[in-house]
């Protein structure tokens, strides 16, 4: 039953980083262990594009990512303004709360994107000491404008963190050119790494916010002064000890972000345009919304088709798996069964998107949707052929 996997992380995993995960385990002491740390963390603050930036390498998912950016940064009774595009701007709240911050959100309805005016008359009305940002919100693909919401809160003195989860290596994040105090990411998505790693930057103003703290961290794991000994001694190619590092995933990590600066990031955000473009332009063909209300807003990273009138996620979704693709149903809660999502990221092709719309006609041929046969794969074609 092999089925091509396009749901918005875990992805497809080249097999070279496959290879990697299945090679026996070395110590963590072990001097090509300790090579392979310390070039994936370099690649890492690459990837970030964060010159100065300290990066971290742990072993968790990205709700780690968002737990420890939030642990370090915020201290009880601190302020937080949390720009919400969907479920993990919710998530991002509680997780700042919980370390003790009053939270404000800006939280348009699913699918919109604030403007900056609101934005700004919320920065405006309060002091705040973090500003969090879902760079792409998987629960509704909308894409953040991360330069222009970023520079806004830093004009207003808060520190500014980028959930970017489903967007590094798949979106540009400019960390430095877009003044981006932490951002973060995980794995299983566009990073092209199977589930289990987080990884952070952090710039070197954050890291000065985290050093004059006046608390503890409240997070034993997450706490940055356990770990940050141990990422500046691999990547000084020596070992240090805080918790046992995820060896295999992190020998894993070392090739896929050898393979994504190898093509190169202007080159792999481009292949991510073009593979999104040539998806949405599929599913408009056969007559779908998508959640985005604007395609300015979209993300390239993956779509959130809504389903035709007339036709379940219930039907629909297991109807595409019998012909060989695996998507997701939708997360919002306030919208979780009018939409599904196509994850479309990392190594994907050009024939992982015809495969998968393919599938979606096949699926929907099957629900008994009224369309002529190759129609989004004749759409998708014709911007391959553009472009
Ligand atoms: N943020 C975003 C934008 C995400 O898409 C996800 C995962 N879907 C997370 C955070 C949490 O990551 P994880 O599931 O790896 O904990």
């Amino acid at each position: 039953n092999r089925s091509l996997l396009m749901i918005p992380g875990p992805i497809e995993f080249d097999p070279a980083v496959l290879a990697a995960m299945g090679a026996p385990t070395t110590g963590h002491l072990a001097p090509s262990f300790i090579e392979a740390f310390g070039q994936a963390l370099e690649r890492t603050r690459t990837l970030f594009q964060c010159k100065d930036g300290q990066p971290f390498v742990l072993a968790g998912t990205g709700t780690l990512g968002m737990d420890t950016a939030c642990a370090n940064l915020v201290e009880p009774g601190d302020t937080a303004l949390v720009v919400n595009t969907g479920y993990f701007g919710d998530r991002i709240g509680s997780i700042l709360e919980r370390y003790g911050a009053q939270v404000t959100h800006v939280r348009p309805a699913a699918g919109a994107h604030p403007s900056l005016e609101e934005v700004e008359k919320a920065l405006k009305a309060g002091t705040y000491r973090v500003m969090t940002i879902t760079h792409v919100d998987t629960s509704t693909g909308v894409l953040a404008d991360i330069k222009n919401l970023a520079a806004l809160g830093r004009r207003y003195g808060a520190l500014v963190i980028v959930d970017g989860v489903c967007s590094v290596a798949g979106e540009n994040l400019n960390m430095d050119a877009w003044g981006v105090d932490v951002a973060f990411t995980a794995s299983q998505k566009a990073v092209g790494v199977p589930p289990g790693l987080a990884l952070l930057v952090a710039s070197p103003k954050a890291l000065a916010a985290f050093k004059a703290r006046k608390t503890p961290v409240g997070s034993y794991y997450a706490d940055w002064t356990n770990w940050l000994p141990v990422m500046q001694a691999y990547e000084a190619r020596k070992s240090a000890y805080f918790g046992t590092p995820a060896v295999n995933l992190v020998f894993a990590l070392n090739v896929s972000l050898g393979q994504i600066l190898q093509e190169g990031l202007e080159a792999r955000f481009s292949r991510h345009i073009r593979i999104s473009r040539a998806i949405k332009a599929g599913i408009s063909a056969l007559g779908m919304g998508q959640v985005p209300l604007t395609d300015d807003i979209a993300a390239h990273t993956m779509t959130a088709p809504r389903y035709p009138a007339g036709i379940s996620g219930a039907d629909l979704l297991p109807a595409v798996t019998k012909a060989g693709v695996t998507l997701a149903g939708g997360l919002h809660p306030d919208i979780k069964n009018e939409y599904f999502r196509i994850g479309h990221m990392g190594a994907v092709t050009q024939g992982d998107v015809l495969a998968t719309l393919g599938a979606i006609e096949s699926g929907l041929a099957a629900c008994g949707y009224s369309f002529a046969a190759g129609t989004a794969l004749s759409a998708a074609m014709k911007v391959f052929a553009e472009n």
